[in-house]
């Protein structure tokens, strides 16, 4: 089967390529290996996506992303890529079905997950005490003692969520000063639940069956303490989705792609959208930016630049 577009990643920035390609009449195909929406679908409430004064919750702005993507005529295909093979005029992709898909242009919305701390005790107890998305496990805890791990915005946002069911939520931080903006700031630093544990780090989760206790180091003191808590969220930042791309496509140092300001990645008619790529902000509404203007631009791309009868030609 043969797309214009092959669009990889179901997150914002996929959803927006795929609204702007199948609208532009390209046939358009998205592959998703987990869920539609991505990371965005475990935050709580979204506050700041343009046209929403109410917020609304990840799940449900991405899910009409999604109805409106398939109103355009955008396929949808719940199969992993597991290679890319980028050489020729027509590319192609493999899926984890042992199907194989042609594709004129491929934009490339991978995503990043959560990073670990890789302290003992982290594996161990994940799903037991031992999470990283408040959303999914944070009901699991009313009444409870929790910690949360991390300064910036993904941290702090989801901390506050948790109040709404933990009688005390303990920040950890490994500075003197949270990385959230100011506005996510200032409402956890008058939570009355919120107590901030500045300058440490988890050295270790301990526990029996679940989490108990987490053995907590002051880097500034170099003072260990003990935290009793039910649970512990981690959200100390992201690592990119980047095990598919070959040497052809240019990563920066931390790995993620690099693209010009159209979204094309360092190989002809390959984009990249989205939190994979090298960006100064990954937010729903940048990721949905990025999805719009590497599907416009692939479509210009592709008229400009693209000889139809190449890929028979191969
Ligand atoms: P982030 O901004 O990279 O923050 C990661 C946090 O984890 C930082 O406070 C960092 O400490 C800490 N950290 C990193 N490695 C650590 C380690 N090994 N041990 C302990 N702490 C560690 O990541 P994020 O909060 O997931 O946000 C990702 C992106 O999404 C950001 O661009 C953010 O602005 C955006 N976001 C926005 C919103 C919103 O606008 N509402 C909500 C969520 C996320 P340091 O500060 O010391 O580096």
């Amino acid at each position: 089967m043969r797309y214009d577009v092959v669009i990889i990643g179901g997150g914002p920035a996929g959803l927006s390529a795929a609204i702007y390609a199948a609208r532009g009449g390209l046939k358009t195909a998205v592959f998703e290996r987990a869920f539609i929406g991505g990371q965005i679908t475990v935050t709580e409430d979204v506050e700041n996506y343009p046209g929403f004064e109410e917020s609304l919750s990840g799940f449900e702005l991405t899910g009409k992303m999604h109805a409106q993507a398939e109103r355009f005529g955008a396929e949808f295909f719940d199969e992993e890529i597991t290679a890319l093979h980028l050489e020729g005029a027509c590319k192609t992709v493999e899926t984890s079905e042992d199907n194989k898909y042609e594709a004129k242009v491929i934009i490339l919305c991978t995503g990043a997950h959560p990073r670990s701390l890789g302290v003992p005790g982290e594996e161990e107890f994940t799903g037991r005490g031992v999470s990283y998305c408040a959303t999914c496990d944070g009901a699991l805890y009313r009444d409870k003692v929790v910690a949360m791990v991390g300064g910036g915005d993904s941290a702090v946002q989801e901390a506050i969520f948790l109040t709404r069911f933990a009688s005390k939520v303990y920040i950890i931080h490994r500075r003197d000063e949270l990385r959230a903006q100011k506005i996510i700031q200032d409402r956890a630093l008058s939570n009355p639940k919120i107590e901030m544990v500045w300058d440490s780090v988890v050295h270790e989760i301990q526990g029996e069956a679940a989490v108990q206790k987490l053995k907590v180091f002051n880097r500034k003191t170099e003072e260990v303490s003990y935290l009793d808590v039910d649970g512990v969220f981690i959200y100390v930042g992201i690592l990119p989705n980047n095990e598919l791309m070959g040497p052809e496509i240019k990563l920066d140092e931390a790995g993620f792609v690099i693209t010009d300001e159209n979204m094309q990645t360092s190989v002809p008619g390959v984009y990249a959208a989205g939190d994979i790529r090298n960006t100064v902000l990954r937010q729903v509404v940048t990721a949905a930016s990025d999805g719009a203007i590497a599907a416009w631009c692939a479509e210009k791309w592709l008229i400009e630049n693209f000889d139809d009868s190449s890929c028979d030609k191969e």
